[in-house]
């Protein structure tokens, strides 16, 4: 068996000679090779960082060469080192062949078979059950928006969104809150910190209302338009069974000419119809909101006891759900430019909670349910 001996003769002749004198041991002792422990055995031998033939040689070859010798010996050591490598990894694939073919006469050889022996040889037991992973679905507030959702589209509403980070401008400014204004004293606005510095209207904060991207909308788009618009939304409440800072909104925006109070009563009656049930009828009662004049909340009749009275509509047969109005015409002065001249066009907007949406569709009675996370909650209504 080979081992190695230190060099007396450091001349290229007798360098090439020690080199083939290795190299055909290490030919000759992988021809032996021929299963898993013996290609163990021959690679500690070779390899071993410790006592292997590659480690010996960088010993006593190339530390205990004179100076003068050290590039030359370094070179054949190089080179040695790379065929050692690639003979290992031809024996390596040679032996994972050998194996595989052992295993097609063992097994009696379909691909399918080869690749169960070979899953098996690797500690992986096909025979048991897999990881069952359970298919998502929807959450049941974006179950709800969508079909709300989906009720204006079919009246021919497209969908916009908008930034869930706004400018004071558009949360407030041009939706006709001036500065000072006390809608925006309500202490319900999350800002972002650090813009003190910036002019006002370039503040940031977390949109308190999707109304802003009625802006956006209209600053992108000229009349006539219809848009429906779901998001997310944030204040500064605390949270309790109604409450949530962080809640969503549907919001409507349709301006035209000649739209009227009765476009808006039209398409809320129809729309509430078409979510909750035919035999849902709707109120309109006046109400102030900064960005619609005249404004009015919208009701409807109990969806649990018909409007007879009942725990849900506290003994009134109705159920608050909407906000909505026609647009102020100092909102269409901000995006006068684009066509929106309150002389010409006129229009009108809503606004609903999709959570008390989901609450009343689904009969929930906690909005922190929607929230926590809880997989046995949600999974009811997927
Ligand atoms: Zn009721």
């Amino acid at each position: 068996m080979y081992t190695v001996h230190k060099l007396a003769d450091y001349s290229p002749t007798a360098l090439d000679a020690a080199v083939r004198e290795l190299l055909s041991a290490l030919e000759s002792e992988s021809r032996a090779v021929n299963d898993e422990s013996a290609w163990k055995d021959y690679r500690d031998r070779w390899v071993a960082r410790k006592n292997g033939i590659l480690t010996q040689i960088n010993d006593a070859w190339l530390k205990a060469a004179p100076p003068d010798a050290k590039r030359e010996v370094g070179k054949r050591v190089n080179s040695v080192r790379e065929e050692v490598e690639h003979a290992f990894s031809l024996l390596r694939s040679d032996l994972e062949r050998k194996i595989i073919s052992e295993s097609v006469t063992l097994v009696g050889g379909t691909l399918d078979e080869i690749r169960d022996w070979e899953l098996k040889r690797e500690g992986v037991d096909i025979s048991l059950p897999g990881i069952r992973r359970p298919i998502g679905a929807e959450h049941p507030v974006i179950k709800a928006q969508n079909e709300m959702v989906a009720v204006f589209k079919s009246m021919g509403y497209s969908v916009s969104e908008g930034p869930e980070i706004e400018t004071d401008y558009y949360n407030f400014e041009a939706l006709n809150f001036p500065p000072n204004h006390p809608a925006r004293d309500t202490q319900d606005t999350l800002f972002i910190a650090g813009q003190q510095s910036k002019p006002l209207r370039e503040r940031l904060l977390l949109r308190t209302h999707t109304s802003p991207v009625q802006i956006r909308t209209m600053e992108r788009l000229a009349p006539p338009i219809r848009v429906v618009i779901p998001g997310k939304v944030h204040r500064n409440d605390a949270p309790d069974a109604s409450h949530s800072p962080m809640f969503h909104q549907i919001e409507g925006l349709a301006v035209d000419i000649n739209i009227t109070f009765c476009d808006l009563k039209g398409t809320l009656d129809h729309a509430m119809k078409a979510f909750f049930g035919s035999s849902v009828k709707t109120r309109f009662q006046p109400s102030f909101f900064p960005f619609t004049e005249p404004s009015a909340e919208v009701a409807i009749s109990c969806i649990f006891c018909g409007g007879k009275g009942c725990r849900t509509c506290k003994q009134g047969g109705w159920i608050e759900l909407l906000g909505c109005g026609m647009v102020d015409p100092n909102v269409f002065e901000f995006v006068r430019d684009n066509g929106y001249d309150p002389a010409k066009v006129s229009g009108f907007a809503f606004g609903m909670g999709a959570d008390r949406i989901a609450l009343l569709k689904y009969g929930v009675d906690d909005i922190q349910l929607f929230f926590q996370g809880d997989v046995r909650f949600l999974e009811q209504f997927a």
